[in-house]
């Protein structure tokens, strides 16, 4: 392309392409007409002209974050983890907690909610997001979640959950059929080029029997769109041996019931069987590390597993609850600490396998973003930054302190990874569109978002009876030894 005029170029940027030769520009262009890539390459053989040109010198440009595993409506509850609680401390105290709160909202106290969620997840550099909802009751929660997403902008794969274990509280259980229906009803409203709806067990052990979890696999594969379930976890195979399962871990159980395939984004990948490693890869489906609750829990995630048989997993914080912050540059950090963490954990129990792979800046980066695009099924027109895929990308200052020394550019992708935060995000384009803008929002007013989610917050724990359980940072009461005045 000579001399014609684009909607969009971006001069003078350190330009990380992770296009099929994972060409990096130190001093690179990146051009964008009607929403897609349509030139790249060294700043000195730019010849292009632009409606609008953007000076990226001190800048790198590069694809956008994607967030592979989130609860997107936990933000109501963002950093409750030292909240009182009366409930018992399992997962049936836990969705009755849930049923208390969300049966008393409205799709509008939800959205306002959701969307400072969203904004706090674009003003951090992702531009594509997961989100299991697993809060339906009542059934119409999710459609505020959606109107949210919808008007951000943000790719987004949403799984409509379904749960019906014992365990769990009657008002969240349901049939299967019921929720099909309800996926069909949401993907006539609510799908489009940017979001794709489908349904999920959460995991194999919240729903009650192998043939219900069978009967809405084949559901989902009807509607031809790809299915989404959390694979391991030693706790879900204490549950698997207690309903008579002994061969192996949850990969095993599914890829017996047959559940398991190419179409599968299998999430929240740890603690499995040593053989489930080999299972997976057989199976064709993509993988998801989150590692700050594996570190809590299971002594980190098994990322270098994967990596050992080519999978490169997505990368995921969960929902605010147990991961408060949204920023998948933490995230990185957390999965290359806990990459070492599982590895000695591992050597302990005597088993070194695939422990030569490390996990480098470059890699974690490609976790960040095509992992994540690959787990959320983005298709083949969202990739790295080349011609013709979707401009979906960010631009990062690294002209600031954190940045250096960084010896003639040599140390940006590390620095990249170890150094930058959400606060260095300077501009976010989804798919041509800039959606944020010198650090700020264009969909949305910064102030209106956060007060209205305060606001939205406030009520609804208030209409739930959960005022009692925030902590009592207050004047005039104590609270884990501080006292407020
Ligand atoms: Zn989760």
């Amino acid at each position: 392309m000579t001399n014609s005029q684009v909607d969009y170029l971006i001069r003078n940027a350190y330009v990380i392409t992770m296009d099929t030769n994972r060409n990096v520009f130190v001093d690179g262009y990146i051009a964008v007409d009607k929403g897609k890539i349509v030139s790249v390459g060294i700043d000195a053989e730019c010849n292009l002209i632009a409606k609008k040109t953007i000076n990226g010198k001190g800048k790198a440009v590069m694809p956008g974050l994607v967030n592979a595993h989130n609860h997107i409506n936990q933000m109501l509850l963002r950093s409750s983890i030292d909240d009182r609680s009366s409930y018992v401390p399992n997962i049936t105290g836990f969705m009755q907690k849930m049923v208390d709160i969300w049966s008393n909202a409205t799709p509008d106290l939800c959205y306002k909610i959701v969307r400072l969620h969203l904004m706090d997840m674009m003003l951090g550099g992702i531009t594509a997001v997961h989100d299991q909802h697993f809060t339906n009751y009542p059934n119409t929660n999710i459609d505020g979640t959606l109107e949210a997403i919808k008007e951000s902008n943000l790719r987004a794969f949403v799984s409509r959950c379904h749960l019906s274990a014992e365990s769990l509280p009657e008002q969240a259980r349901e049939n299967v059929q019921d929720v099909l229906k309800e996926v069909e009803r949401l993907k006539s409203i609510w799908d489009n080029n940017f979001i794709t709806i489908t349904g999920s067990p959460i995991n194999p052990t919240w729903v009650k029997t192998p043939e219900e979890l069978i009967e809405l696999r084949e559901g989902i594969r009807d509607m031809n769109v790809p299915f989404d379930i959390d694979l391991s976890g030693a706790s879900w195979k204490q549950t698997l041996i207690e309903r008579g399962y002994t061969k192996g871990g949850a990969v095993k159980y599914c890829a017996e019931l047959g559940i398991l395939d190419q179409d599968v984004s299998g999430g929240k990948s740890f603690m499995l069987e040593p053989d489930e490693y080999d299972i997976w890869k057989e199976t064709g489906m993509t993988a998801c590390i989150v590692p700050l609750g594996r570190i809590r829990d299971e002594l980190g995630p098994s990322t270098h597993h994967f990596l050992a048989r080519d999978i490169v997993p997505g990368l995921g914080n969960d929902g605010p609850m147990g991961t408060p912050q949204s920023s998948i540059w933490q995230v990185m950090r957390h999965t290359y600490i806990a990459d070492i963490v599982r590895k000695k954990a591992e050597t302990l129990q005597g088993y070194t396998e695939d422990h030569h792979i490390e996990l480098s800046p470059e890699i974690l980066l490609e976790m960040a973003t095509l992992g994540g695009q690959k787990h959320l099924f983005l298709g083949n027109d969202v990739g790295g930054l080349e011609t013709d895929k979707f401009a979906d990308l960010i631009m990062v200052d690294i002209n600031n302190h954190r940045f250096y020394p960084h010896n003639n550019l040599r140390r940006i992708p590390t620095h990249l990874v170890f150094s930058t935060d959400v606060q260095d995000v300077e501009l976010v384009m989804i798919q041509g569109k800039i959606v944020v803008e010198d650090k700020r929002s264009t969909i949305w007013d910064y102030e209106i978002v956060k007060n209205e989610a305060e606001a939205a917050t406030q009520e609804l724990l208030k209409m739930a009876g959960y005022e009692s359980m925030l902590p009592s940072r207050t004047p005039g009461s104590s609270f884990n030894g501080w006292n407020y005045k």
